[in-house]
């Protein structure tokens, strides 16, 4: 075995270790610390390299690439979607992912991503939600409780002081391991039977059901006035979860309106409709929330720059940590040049 140079050597975060950084941060400061890193990037959106993500479809789901820069890091995710998997003990949502430095193209950190998936999801709704959802809004209805849904709540309670879950699921066992995830957390939680129960006294609702199909998951009668609607679940081609007229009566605001017109709850309008991408209202180049009565719609789809701002933060929390392996993924012979001479030497070094 030969040593490795640190110049080979690459960190790669496996689940596990991810789950011991997780857990000795501590999940909430990791959500508030995470979404602080996101708004920073959003807050300087035009240094990125932005596009919308690479997707191959097929009959069950979709294996989507994400990539962006900012000209210094370069990041892109690995990502699924496929809501079948779910009944065969699968994820629906599985993630892996790669942060890069630009001058040298070299890889920095590889690390799963399913988990930070999941917590950057939640840290970027309740980022949109701290400038949209009503003043003093302290309960969430969560419709759809599955792998996601406990990483919300937990955002929503630690960004925006969400106190009150009313959770609905089709399935009551995901909506009892929701509960039961989420109990003695400080929590008053209700089960409730339907979507309708659910939103009855919501200041927020948060949809993320997974289902390839045009669903109604909120009716435009569920919707009163003033509500934030933080939709996850609707993210990709054919698949949403809201009645088109509740976004003829909210103001919409996305990641980037290119991918969600492909991808979000907005594929159901016209491709010109009126949008405004959540990073104007940081800048202060829109506005947020207007009046209380306003109904506010995130409709989230999940963009590369959520990914690309979790690796850095990952990066940088691993310093001084033990929570990484090291990778011998990169090539390093002694000679640049020499690449056949470093395998010719592995081989006299066999014999
Ligand atoms: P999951 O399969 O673990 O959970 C989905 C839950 O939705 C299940 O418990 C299922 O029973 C429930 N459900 C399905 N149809 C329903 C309905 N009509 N009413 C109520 N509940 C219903 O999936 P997950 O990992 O929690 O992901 C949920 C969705 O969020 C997926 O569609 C996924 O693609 C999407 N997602 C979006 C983002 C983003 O950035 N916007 C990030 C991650 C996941």
């Amino acid at each position: 075995m030969t040593t490795l140079s640190p110049l080979a050597i690459v960190p790669f975060v496996s689940v596990d270790n991810m789950m011991r950084l997780v857990l000795s941060i501590g999940v909430e400061t990791f959500l508030t610390e995470l979404a602080g890193y996101i708004e920073e990037d959003f807050r300087r959106w035009p240094d990125f390299d932005k596009t919308p993500r690479v997707a191959s479809h097929s009959v069950d789901g979709v294996i989507e690439l994400m990539p962006t820069s900012d000209g210094t890091l370069y990041g892109f995710k690995y990502v699924n979607g496929h809501p079948k998997n779910m009944r065969e003990g699968k994820q629906t949502v599985t993630a892996f992912g790669v942060l890069a430095d630009v001058g040298s193209g070299y890889p920095m950190l590889l690390s799963e991503m399913t988990l930070l998936t999941a917590l950057r999801t939640g840290a970027t709704s309740a980022m949109a939600a701290r400038r949209l959802a009503p003043k003093g809004a302290s309960t969430m209805a969560i419709i759809g409780n599955g792998a996601q849904s406990e990483f919300q709540a937990l955002a929503f309670r630690a960004l925006l002081g969400i106190r009150h879950l009313r959770l609905y699921d089709i399935d009551p066992a995901a909506t009892e391991k929701c509960r039961r995830n989420l109990s003695g957390l400080g929590f008053s939680i209700t089960a409730c039977r339907s979507g309708q129960e659910a939103v009855e006294g919501a200041d927020v609702i948060t949809t993320v059901t997974a289902d390839k199909q045009y669903a109604t998951i909120l009716s435009d009668n569920m919707v009163g006035a003033g509500v934030h609607i933080n939709a996850v679940g609707g993210d990709c081609p054919g698949k949403t979860e809201l009645h088109r007229d509740i976004l003829k009566r909210s103001s919409i605001f996305v990641e980037y309106a290119p991918q969600t017109r492909i991808e979000g709850e907005i594929q159901q309008l016209a491709a010109d409709y009126p949008v405004t991408e959540f990073w104007q209202v940081l800048s202060g180049e829109a506005p947020g929330r207007r009046s209380a009565s306003e109904v506010t719609l995130f409709d989230s789809v999940g963009f590369a720059i959520e990914d690309f701002s979790a690796l850095r933060y990952v990066r940088d929390r691993l310093a001084g940590t033990s929570f990484y392996e090291e990778l011998d993924l990169l090539a390093d012979p002694d000679e640049p040049r020499d690449l056949y001479g470093m395998l010719l030497r592995a081989g006299a070094a066999v014999i």
